[in-house]
């Protein structure tokens, strides 16, 4: 496959550095200098996901966390873009573009970040997503238009489904547990994550991993082609 002159797409999803590099960098190299990604069946996560946000739109932040600064939620679902990502001082193609969740005012001035999750994976920690919100907050921090805001605080607002509630067809629904994880400012561990990221951007198409199903799939799909 021959790198075309120029990436299809040049901004990063937060997202694809919590799960784009833990896997094989093949798929994520394709995505980018071609804009072509594997299709994703997740019936359920975006309804389950718009809910959640709803519940905490103008919520007080310290109810939602008493660790958290006072301040309200005020924004919700908005995309961020950051300036072009430096590395080693120097500009590079490559932006932050993403959609966070929930977005405070706090009363000293300074914003929380909440990413919101209905989830009940035992991955859901801070250091896992550390690096997603980080690049939220360094969009935040370093927009490419509009004024920098400052992340006091940043974490993860987990749901995860444990009974039902109600009682016949019109009022029943699914409980569930709440807890919010907070996740540790850590800037130094963003820029090593990204710089990888981009390395394996600028770099050759990489080799496509040994263990990933969809893969398998498709050489034995393929292999059937030539019958
Ligand atoms: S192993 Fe294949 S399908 Fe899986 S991520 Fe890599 S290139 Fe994509």
């Amino acid at each position: 496959m021959k790198k075309p002159a120029k990436p299809a797409r040049e901004n990063i999803s937060p997202s694809d550095l919590t799960f784009g590099l833990s896997t094989c960098k093949r798929c994520l190299w394709v995505k980018y200098w071609y804009k072509v990604s594997a299709p994703m069946v997740m019936p359920l996560v975006g309804t389950l996901s718009s809910l959640q946000e709803e519940f905490f739109q103008r919520a007080d932040m310290p109810t939602i966390d008493p660790s958290l600064r006072p301040g309200t939620v005020t924004k919700w679902s908005e995309f961020v873009k950051s300036k072009p990502l430096q590395i080693n001082g120097q500009d590079t193609r490559w932006r932050i573009l993403g959609k966070y969740d929930l977005l405070s005012t706090n009363d000293d001035g300074t914003t929380g970040l909440i990413d919101c999750k209905v989830s009940d994976s035992q991955r859901d920690s801070g250091a896992f997503y550390s690096p997603q919100l980080e690049a939220y907050a360094y969009a935040l921090e370093n927009p490419a238009a509009g004024k920098a805001v400052t992340v006091a605080s940043m974490g993860l607002l987990v749901w995860k489904p444990t009974h039902t509630v109600g009682e016949g067809s019109a009022n029943s629904g699914f409980g569930v547990a709440q807890k919010y994880v907070a996740v540790e400012r850590d800037h130094d561990n963003f820029m090593r994550v990204i710089t990888d990221f981009i390395d394996v951007l600028e770099g050759e198409l990489p080799d496509a991993g040994s263990d990933c199903e969809t893969c398998r799939f498709l050489s034995a799909r393929n292999a059937l082609d030539n019958l």
